[in-house]
């Protein structure tokens, strides 16, 4: 797979700062940041750039899990606000999240990173099933751990996924990419004078609907002091350098 004229050259690992006081975290990306230019599904150069943005931490040592969401497929809400029965939807929502989960793992393993999916919902021919010690494991072993199909559990999102293995896997921080480079007090793309944030608390994001993530994971991510780093997944060698302390995002905190 190649880049094409849509997405940002890969970093070059050369220029690239090298260190990062983090040593295991979370990287929850939407389902939306695959599909590149189309209007749906996966975008190949698009997935095998991210790839490349994991890699290059992974080349810093740093463990690494993965939580991929499912919205570039089919989201559970969008269903049920159709007439489907929300359960059955929801469903739908985890099992589009294992295929984002393989397309990464795939695009990962092309440039020789090692991974492995694991997913709430155990399907033995296509992935691992969820055992946490198993992911720990893994973890120790370098693998890129892509935890899949959410919660396993209906009327939840992938955010909710993402800081519940966050917890369960004792990572630092959760690592949100977006569009935008943080949190602002308004859309940035529809408000030119709307002001990012440095850093804001979790009551502040809860009470202002400032839009990181759903109110159940920020609420989590409150309770076991879990700092969310929300950052922009379209600056190329973005991820590295902000495991490096480098760069512009903004750090959700208590
Ligand atoms: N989902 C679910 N339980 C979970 C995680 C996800 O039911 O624990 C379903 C839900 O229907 C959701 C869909 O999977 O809409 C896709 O996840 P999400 O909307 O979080 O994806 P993203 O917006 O990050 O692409």
């Amino acid at each position: 797979m190649a880049d094409d004229a849509h997405t940002p050259t890969s970093p070059d690992t050369a220029d690239l700062p090298s260190q990062t006081r983090f040593h295991r975290v979370m990287l929850k990306i939407s389902g939306e940041a695959l599909m590149g230019p189309q209007g749906f599904g996966l975008h190949p150069p698009t997935v095998e750039r991210i790839a490349r943005e994991v890699k290059t931490v992974h080349d810093m040592g740093v463990e690494i899990c993965m939580v991929i969401g499912g919205g570039n497929i089919f989201r559970g809400l969008q269903g049920s606000a159709q007439g489907m029965e929300r359960t059955t939807a929801d469903y739908m929502g985890m099992l589009a999240t294992v295929m984002n989960a393989l397309g990464m793992q795939a695009a990962l393993e092309q440039i020789g990173v090692f991974t492995r999916v694991i997913s709430a919902i155990p399907m033995d021919q296509v992935c691992e099933p969820y055992i946490r010690r198993r992911a720990v494991r893994h973890l120790e072993k370098k693998r890129v751990v892509i935890f899949a199909a959410g919660t396993g559990n209906p009327y939840f999102t992938t955010d909710t996924a993402a800081t519940l293995r966050a917890n369960e896997m004792a990572c630092q921080a959760i690592f949100k990419g977006t569009k935008v480079d943080g949190v602002y007090d308004k859309d940035p793309v529809k408000f030119p004078d709307a002001k990012r944030f440095d850093k804001v608390t979790y009551d502040e994001v809860l009470a202002q609907h400032l839009g990181v993530m759903d109110a159940s994971a920020i609420a989590l991510a409150r309770d076991n002091n879990l700092p969310i780093i929300v950052f922009s997944l379209d600056e190329p060698g973005g991820l590295r350098g902000i495991l490096a302390g480098e760069g512009t995002y903004t750090t959700v905190h208590s």
